[in-house]
Parts: structure tokens; C-alpha cells; sequence
């Protein structure tokens, strides 16, 4: 099946939810970037930032940029100008450094906090615990630059689906209760939650995700990371 073949089907799946897709573009060439955007996709989503911008200079300024994958610090001002939203902010300091980029070209942006949901270790991200902490404090509240508008979570590695469903679950359980605490909170106005990939999102549809992250499903696989 072609690029648009893929995404047409997977936009019919999504048609009647509430999610929205970012097609994810890492390690993919520019011609299936472009292939894409022709088929209508507008949210590409990178985990690398180098090759974020790189894809951005190139194509139309109309797509929105999401970068989904770890980020470093020292990043941050390379795609503080364009970047639509920041999927994987796991520390105050990591903000503290998107609010000072953001600051300097003067825009407010958007980031997920990503929530540590998978059973194994090596996954990026917060503790429920740790989230709660980061939203609440002081420190925070002072970042006007930044809104956080949701929680991204990655599900186990694993066919076992019910273990999937739990996780996505507690994940949507656990924005709701976020939610709850930080409404009087200037810049955190919750609404997104970023979950399921190419093998889980028919199943982070179905327990509420607002956002999913689909590469190889309409790429096909990836030689590397
Ligand atoms: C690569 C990646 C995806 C997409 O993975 P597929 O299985 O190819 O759909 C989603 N989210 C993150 C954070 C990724 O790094």
C-alpha cells in the first residue's frame, strides 16, 4: 500500500474519535515527507531535532512540528521558532529552557508531560508522583512562555493487549486527576493526551487518547530508531 493508501485508512479509523494523527517522519526521506503532505497529512512528528529542522527548512510551512522523542537541553534553541508542540518534557529544567527559547521569539509553547506508564525500565519520563510535583510547584507556575496541554504516554513493549489497555487507562486516569488539581493554573490548560503507536492505536483510541503517534503503519519499518 502506498503512503496515502495508509493514511487514508488510518484517517477512516480515526474519523468518529477524537484523535487526531501525527505521522511520525523519523529516519524517513524527505520524498515520503512530501508524498504525505500531498495525501493531506499536517502533523509530522520527529524524535530528533537536527533532523527536525533540517525537514523543516525544506518543506511548507504550513505543517505543524511535534517532537515526540527525548529531548536534550542544549536543543531547544535550534527549533524554538517553528516547533508546535514538545510531546516528551520529563524535568523543570528541560522547561525552564523551552520557556527562556520561546521567551527569545516570543511565543508561548505548547508541551506534554510525558508520563512514565510501561512496565519496563527503559522508557523516558515522570512518575505520576513526579508530574503532580513538577505542575504544583512554584517554579513552574513562574514559566509564562510554556502551556502544558496534556500528557504523553509510551504503553509496554508487549502483545499482550490487556497489559496496553492498563496502561493507557492509567494514563487517562491520571490526566483527569491532573486536571482536577491544576485548574487554577495559569499555564497548564490540560486537553491533550498523546498515546498509541503504529502496534496500539486502536486501543489508545479507544481509551481516550486525543493525539497518536503512527510511523511505520504508514511509512512502513524503519532500519533504525
Ligand atoms: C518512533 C516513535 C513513534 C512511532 O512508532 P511506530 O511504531 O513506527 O508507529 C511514536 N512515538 C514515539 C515517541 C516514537 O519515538
Amino acid at each position: 500500500m502506498s503512503i496515502a493508501q495508509n493514511l487514508a485508512h488510518i484517517n477512516t479509523q480515526l474519523s468518529g474519535s477524537d484523535a487526531r494523527l501525527i505521522a511520525v517522519t523519523k529516519t524517513k526521506p524527505i520524498g515520503d515527507l512530501q508524498e504525505a503532505y500531498e495525501a493531506g497529512a499536517r502533523i509530522f512528528g520527529e524524535n530528533k531535532v537536527q533532523e527536525m529542522v533540517a525537514k523543516w527548512e525544506i518543506l511548507p510551512k504550513d505543517i505543524e512540528w511535534h517532537l515526540i522523542g527525548h529531548l536534550q537541553s542544549n536543543k531547544v534553541k535550534y527549533m524554538a521558532s517553528f516547533v508546535s508542540m514538545i510531546h516528551s518534557v520529563d524535568s523543570l529544567r528541560l522547561l525552564e529552557e523551552i520557556n527562556k527559547q520561546a521567551l527569545k521569539h516570543n511565543r508561548i509553547i505548547d508541551c506534554l508531560l510525558q508520563i512514565f506508564i510501561a512496565q519496563e525500565e527503559t522508557k523516558f519520563g515522570l512518575s505520576e508522583d513526579e508530574a503532580l510535583e513538577l505542575a504544583l510547584s512554584a517554579e513552574f507556575a513562574e514559566l509564562k512562555n510554556i502551556r502544558i496541554t496534556g500528557v504523553m504516554g509510551m504503553a509496554s513493549n508487549t502483545e499482550d493487549e490487556t497489559q496496553i489497555r492498563k496502561e493507557f487507562k492509567g494514563l487517562k486516569i491520571f490526566s483527569d486527576k491532573l486536571k482536577l488539581q491544576t485548574s487554577s493554573i495559569d499555564n497548564i490548560d490540560l486537553k491533550e493526551i498523546s498515546m498509541g503507536m503504529s502496534g496500539d492505536y486502536l486501543i489508545a483510541i479507544e481509551e481516550g487518547a486525543t493525539l497518536v503517534r503512527v510511523g511505520s503503519a504508514i511509512f512502513g519499518s524503519r532500519n533504525y530508531q
